[in-house]
C-alpha cells in the first residue's frame, strides 16, 4: 500500500453517521498510518441511526456499537459540537488535512413543490422524525396531533415509520426511546385515520416486506387495503422476491374490516397531492387519481378533496448545499466522479448517491471510497489533528470528544425511565455542560 513508510495520512470525515463511520472503520482496517478525524455539528454520535431510525426500532441502533469500537481505535476520534461554516471552513479543513470526505448524508427534506406546503401541520418527514428522535434542531416543532386524520405521501419505509409511530401505543413504545414529549403528544392524539398515500400502486411501492409486515401486527390499529389492488400482482409474471413478499402481506391487509376504537390505516395508491389547502393551518388536501405511465404516472383529471390536519411528506431528502461545492439540485447531491468533487475533497454514502438503500449500504460504500482514496493521495506532510486543535483553542471552541461524548450518553441512559434504553437529550448546552463536567 502507497502509505508505507511515507507518513501518516491525516483524514477529516465530516458526519458522524453510518456513512462516516463504516468510512472510518475502512481506512483504520487499511493501515496505521491514517489519522481519522470524525466531525459532527451536534455534540454527539451517529447521525441517522440516533435521529432517523425508528425508535422502536432498537435492535437496528445497537449498530451503533459496532461504531463505538471503531472510535475505541487510537488512530480514529469523534469532534462534536464542531459545525462546517459556523466554526470551521471547508477551506481550512482542505489545507489542514490530506483528506477531506463529506458524509453529511441528505439531511434536507425533498419539497412537494406545492401550494400551501408552508402551512401549519405540513411537514417533511426529516422535520416529522427528528422531532420524535430528540434531535435537537426539531425539538420545537410542535405538531398538529389534535386531528382525526393524518395523511402521509410517499410510499417508501419512512412512510411506514411515520404511520406506525403514529399508531403504536404507549404501552407498545414503552421499551424504545421515542421522545417523552412525542410520546405525550402522539398517545393523547385524536387520531383516527391515518392514510398512506402512493402516486403509483402496490406493486411500485418502495417499502419492504418487513416494514410492510409490522403494519399489520399493531394493537390499536388495523391496516386496510383495497383487494381489487391485488389483480395488479397476480397479472405480474415478473415480480422480484421482495413484491412477491408484499403481495403476500397485502393479500392478508386486504382481509382486514375496520374495527372500533381502533384507528384505520389506509394503504392508498394512484393518487397524487395536487393542492394543500387552509388558511394558517392545513384544512384539507386535494388528491388526483393517477394511472400508470411507462415512465411514472399521470393525472387522470380524477379529483378527490380529503379533509386533514396533519401531512406528513416522506418523499425523500437532499444533501445540504454548502458554498463553493458543485452541488446537482435536481438529485440533491454533491457533483462527484465516483465519490471524488475537487482536490482533496470527496465524498460518500447519500451525500453521494442520494437516500437509497439500508444502513449496511454504506459499508461498501465507505470501503470504496477509502481505497479510492488510498490509490489517489499520499501523505503531505499535513498539520492535521494538531492543527485543527490549535484552531479550536484560538476560536475558543467546545468540542466533544468520545471519552465525553460517553458521559453524554450515561446521563441518557440514567435519565430514563421503566425499560426505556435512554432518554436523549435535546438542549445542546446541556449537553456541552455534560461532556465537560
Ligand atoms: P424511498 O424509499 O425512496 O420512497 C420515497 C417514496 O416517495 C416513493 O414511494 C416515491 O414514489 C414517493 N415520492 C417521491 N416524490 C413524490 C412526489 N412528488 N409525490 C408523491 N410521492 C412521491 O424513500 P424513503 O422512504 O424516504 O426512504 C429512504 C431510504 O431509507 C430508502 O432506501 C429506505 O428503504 C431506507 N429506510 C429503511 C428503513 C428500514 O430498513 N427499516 C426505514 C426507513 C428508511 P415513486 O416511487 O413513484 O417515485
Amino acid at each position: 500500500m502507497i502509505l508505507n513508510g511515507s507518513g501518516t495520512l491525516y483524514v477529516a470525515i465530516i458526519g458522524a453517521g453510518p456513512a462516516g463511520y463504516y468510512t472510518a472503520e475502512a481506512f483504520a482496517a487499511k493501515h496505521d498510518n491514517v489519522h481519522v478525524d470524525i466531525i459532527d455539528r451536534l455534540p454527539t454520535p451517529y447521525g441517522l441511526i440516533r435521529a432517523g431510525v425508528a425508535p422502536d426500532h432498537q435492535s437496528i441502533k445497537n449498530v451503533a456499537l459496532r461504531y463505538a469500537a471503531t472510535n475505541e481505535k487510537d488512530n480514529v476520534h469523534f469532534i462534536g459540537n464542531l459545525e462546517l461554516d459556523r466554526d470551521v471552513s471547508i477551506e481550512e479543513l482542505q489545507q489542514l488535512y490530506d483528506v477531506v470526505i463529506l458524509a453529511t448524508g441528505a439531511p434536507k427534506d425533498r419539497a412537494l413543490g406545492l401550494e400551501g406546503e408552508q402551512l401549519q401541520g405540513v411537514y417533511g418527514s426529516g422535520a416529522f422524525v427528528g422531532w420524535y428522535n430528540s434531535h435537537p434542531d426539531y425539538r420545537d416543532l410542535n405538531p398538529n396531533l389534535k386531528t382525526p386524520t393524518a395523511v402521509i405521501i410517499g410510499n417508501g419505509n419512512v412512510a411506514i415509520d411515520v404511520a406506525r409511530i403514529l399508531a403504536k401505543t404507549a404501552q407498545e413504545m414503552a421499551e424504545t426511546d421515542l421522545a417523552p414529549y412525542a410520546a405525550s403528544e402522539i398517545h393523547t392524539s385524536i387520531l383516527k385515520d391515518i392514510y398512506i398515500i402512493g402516486r403509483r400502486g402496490p406493486v411500485e411501492a418502495a417499502f419492504t416486506p418487513k416494514e410492510l409486515g409490522e403494519l399489520n401486527k399493531l394493537e390499536n390499529c388495523i391496516p386496510l387495503f383495497d383487494p381489487a389492488l391485488l389483480e395488479a400482482f397476480e397479472e405480474n409474471t415478473d415480480l422480484t422476491v421482495v413484491q412477491k413478499k408484499n403481495f403476500a402481506i397485502l393479500r392478508d391487509i386486504a382481509a382486514n374490516k375496520p374495527e372500533k376504537d381502533k384507528i384505520r390505516l389506509h394503504l392508498s395508491f394512484f393518487q397524487r397531492p395536487l393542492a394543500i389547502e387552509g388558511n394558517q393551518s392545513l384544512t384539507n388536501i386535494l388528491l388526483e387519481k393517477t394511472k400508470l405511465m411507462p415512465n411514472g404516472v399521470e393525472g387522470t383529471g380524477h379529483t378527490a378533496e380529503l379533509k386533514c390536519g396533519l401531512l406528513v411528506s416522506c418523499i425523500g431528502y437532499k444533501a445540504s448545499p454548502i458554498e463553493g461545492i458543485p452541488y446537482d439540485t435536481r438529485s440533491g447531491v454533491y457533483v462527484s466522479s465516483d465519490g471524488h468533487i475537487s482536490d482533496n475533497l470527496y465524498c460518500v454514502g447519500w451525500a453521494r448517491r442520494g437516500p437509497t438503500g439500508t444502513i449496511g449500504t454504506n459499508r461498501p460504500d465507505g470501503v470504496g471510497i477509502a481505497d479510492k482514496i488510498l490509490s489517489e493521495i499520499t501523505p503531505s506532510g499535513k498539520a492535521g489533528r494538531q492543527g485543527l486543535d490549535a484552531l479550536i483553542q484560538t476560536r475558543a471552541l467546545h468540542t466533544v470528544s468520545f471519552a465525553n461524548w460517553k458521559k453524554i450518553e450515561t446521563a441518557e441512559q440514567e435519565a430514563t425511565e421503566g425499560n426505556a434504553p435512554r432518554r436523549k437529550f435535546t438542549n445542546i448546552d446541556k449537553m456541552i455542560k455534560i461532556a465537560e463536567s
